[in-house]
């Protein structure tokens, strides 16, 4: 019999390790749930009550097949060994995970053991992020080939009928601690497929517009992406469904397409982008803890200063749109990407925090926490890849151009419930009474240049040129190389990539 490891791709559908285990005979479907990693710093209750639910979904997906998804709660080897003692395990079938340090370690660990004891373990790629890849020339061609296979489907005979499981253990068993997330989005693949219709028939038409600003972002954006991180739908289904209802529209007359052209290509590109970035973390697991330009060592590390973290943390910098955002982002688990842009920019540059404290404490956030997306995003935002263009979010500006008429401020900042619309963005100008909201903890300007004056500097510097070239060529898109070939200002001279 074989065994199929369930990680992060909660599904039946298009799960490639599943459906050639099931060609070769009866399967044994497992889920380890492995407490240690519950205990790493980016993890939260949310994303573990969210996953709850896709394995609640999975295991009854399952059942109207006849079959049991087994869980284990312990050490993946020592559950594993276990396993194998019982049964006569042909094979362990799983996709290659990107994903943190923690299981990075374990799956070097894991694929040691399986090779001791000589049993055929097949780990599959995942979303066409490609293992031990030489070079990223073609990467891009490659992906569309493999987004454009057949989805696979096919659940075979279990064995796992008389297999004991464990329950899932309560978030505070795990020394998971309360995070208050009372908008987080429902996990299982009912739930994501409800949202991608919903998308691709509705709510998505103003998606290129209306994807920057939080007060439309919510609804017209997607909302996949913590079912994309939990796999309870694969990239290919979605880029497959997104594709055919591009043609469709493509076969109507112009004058009823509406926005719907734009709006599909814009979020095919957005799912090319997921795997492109996990491919960053996949080539250099390094990007997790350490800068991905070394000319950046040394920079930010000796200055953190933790008043400033406190007061981005809980949403409570004096900047409104900061505040707001972070507020909503606690409450919902979810923000838009210029939003998350904004924070990461602000918490960087104005208040010239190195970014890993920052990006774990939004990790926990994030209920679609990704790292391989997330640490990549997080250094772009923060200068550190030396590939990308420094791009520091005025946040005043952010509030004035996203939130014109301050609902969305207002919402999640109530101490300004009453400010004039005028005041609202920079309520420290105002005469008028504000409560207990605090002023600025940094002045916006000369945040902004000091921390311009520091990364010049340091982009001016004899060997970052070199550097970035290394950079480049390692974790560079080479689709946007071809379109904008690398403008040399006299600013930026090495900002070649955006991405
Ligand atoms: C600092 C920072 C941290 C981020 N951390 C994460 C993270 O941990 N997990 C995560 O999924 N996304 C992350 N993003 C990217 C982006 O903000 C989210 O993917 C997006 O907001 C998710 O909402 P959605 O599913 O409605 O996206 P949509 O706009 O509907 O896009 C559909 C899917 O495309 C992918 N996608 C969209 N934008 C990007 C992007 N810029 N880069 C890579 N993939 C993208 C995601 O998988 C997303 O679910 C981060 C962005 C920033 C700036």
């Amino acid at each position: 019999m074989q065994i199929v490891w369930f990680k992060r791709d909660l599904r039946l559908v298009d799960h490639a390790p599943l459906t050639m285990a099931s060609d070769l005979g009866p399967i044994l479907p497992v889920y380890v749930l492995e407490p240690d990693l519950w205990k790493q710093p980016d993890l939260s209750l949310r994303q573990y009550v969210f996953l709850g639910e896709c394995i609640d979904d999975l295991a009854l997906g399952l059942r109207d097949h006849g079959q049991k998804l087994v869980i284990k709660i312990g050490e993946c080897i020592q559950i594993f060994s276990e396993l194998t003692e019982k049964y006569a395990v042909d094979g362990i079938w799983t996709y290659q995970e990107t994903w943190n340090g923690w299981t990075y370690a374990r799956d070097k660990r894991f694929r040691r053991w399986v090779k001791e004891k000589g049993i055929p373990f097949h780990e599959l790629p995942r979303n066409g992020v490609i293992r031990r890849l030489k070079n990223r020339d073609g990467w891009s061609g490659k992906w569309h080939r493999e987004m454009d296979k057949p989805l696979v489907t096919a659940i075979g005979s279990s064995v796992s009928g008389d297999e004991e499981s464990d329950a899932m253990p309560l978030g505070k068993v795990l020394g998971l601690t309360n995070d208050y997330c009372v908008g987080r989005q429902a996990g299982g693949r009912g739930p994501a497929l409800e949202i991608l219709n919903s998308f691709l028939s509705e709510r998505g038409e103003g998606y290129t517009k209306e994807m920057s600003s939080p007060v439309t972002a919510f609804n017209s954006c997607s909302r996949l992406s913590p079912h994309l991180a939990f796999g309870t739908v694969s990239i290919r289904e979605v880029y497959q469904m997104t594709k055919s209802q591009s043609s469709g529209i493509k076969l109507q007359p112009k004058s009823i397409r509406g926005k719907w052209p734009s709006a599909l290509k814009s979020f095919s590109s957005r799912l090319r982008w997921h795997s492109h970035f996990i491919q960053k973390l996949e080539d250099d697991p390094r990007i997790e803890f350490e800068n991905m330009h070394v000319g950046y060592n040394g920079l930010r590390e000796n200055n953190f200063n933790e008043e400033y973290f406190k007061a981005w943390a809980e949403g409570r910098t004096g900047y409104p749109m900061v505040d707001a955002c972070m507020r909503a982002l606690s409450a919902t688990g979810w923000i838009n990407f210029r939003m998350r842009a904004m924070l990461v920019s602000f918490a960087s540059y104005h208040l010239w925090l190195h970014w890993r404290e920052p990006a774990l404490y939004l990790a926990r956030l994030f209920t679609d926490y990704e790292p391989g997306i997330h640490y990549s995003q997080v250094q772009m935002q923060s200068g550190t890849t030396g590939i990308n263009s420094v791009r520091i979010y005025n946040p005043i500006k952010q509030g004035i151009d996203h939130d014109p008429l301050g609902v969305f401020i207002k919402k999640w900042v109530p101490e300004l419930q009453d400010m004039e619309l005028r005041n609202l963005h920079t309520p420290w100008l105002s005469t008028e009474k504000i409560g207990d909201y605090p002023l600025p903890i940094v002045d916006e300007r000369t945040g902004r240049s000091l921390a311009m004056q520091k990364i010049y500097d340091v982009r001016k510097g004899a060997s970052h040129r070199a550097r970035s070239t290394h950079v480049l060529k390692q974790h560079g898109s080479r689709r946007l190389a071809k379109k904008r070939s690398p403008k040399k200002s006299k600013k930026d001279p090495i900002s070649g990539s955006l991405f």
